[in-house]
C-alpha cells in the first residue's frame, strides 16, 4: 500500500510504499521528545515528492542517524540510517501520514534509552 505524509506546512512531502502493522514507540533522549511513532521501511520505499534540500537534519551522538525536520514548521516527518544488514532504511513518523487511524495501530514499545 502507498501512503502519503508530510510536515505540518507542506514544505516536506513524501510518499511511502509498505504495510503498516505496527508503530514503535521509542524513549531514548530524542524519540521521547519528538513523540513520534515509527514505521520503519527499506529507505528505497520512501519518495520525497519534495526536493530534500527543504528538509534540514539534525545530527547527534554517532551521527549515524539523520534526523530530518522541516525548518519552517519544526515537525519531523521521518529519519534515516542504515540498518545492521547494510540496508538504507528510513523511520517514518506515523504521525506524518495522511489519513490512518493512529489509534488502530499497535504501538510497541522500545527501550531506546537503554541502547
Ligand atoms: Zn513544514
Amino acid at each position: 500500500m502507498k501512503y502519503t505524509g508530510s510536515c505540518h506546512c507542506g514544505n516536506v512531502k513524501f510518499e511511502a510504499e509498505g504495510a503498516i502493522e505496527s508503530g514503535l514507540a521509542c524513549n531514548c533522549s530524542i524519540c521521547q521528545r519528538k513523540g513520534s511513532l515509527l514505521w520503519f521501511v527499506p529507505r528505497a520505499n520512501l519518495r520525497l515528492l519534495t526536493p530534500e534540500d527543504q528538509t534540514r537534519s539534525y545530527l547527534f551522538n554517532q551521527h549515524r542517524i539523520e534526523h530530518r525536520f522541516c525548518p519552517n514548521c519544526g515537525i519531523h516527518p521521518y529519519a534515516e540510517a542504515v540498518a545492521p544488514d547494510g540496508t538504507p532504511t528510513a523511520a517514518i513518523n506515523l504521525r506524518c501520514i495522511d489519513g490512518i487511524d493512529l489509534a488502530a495501530i499497535p504501538v510497541h514499545h522500545y527501550d531506546g534509552r537503554a541502547r
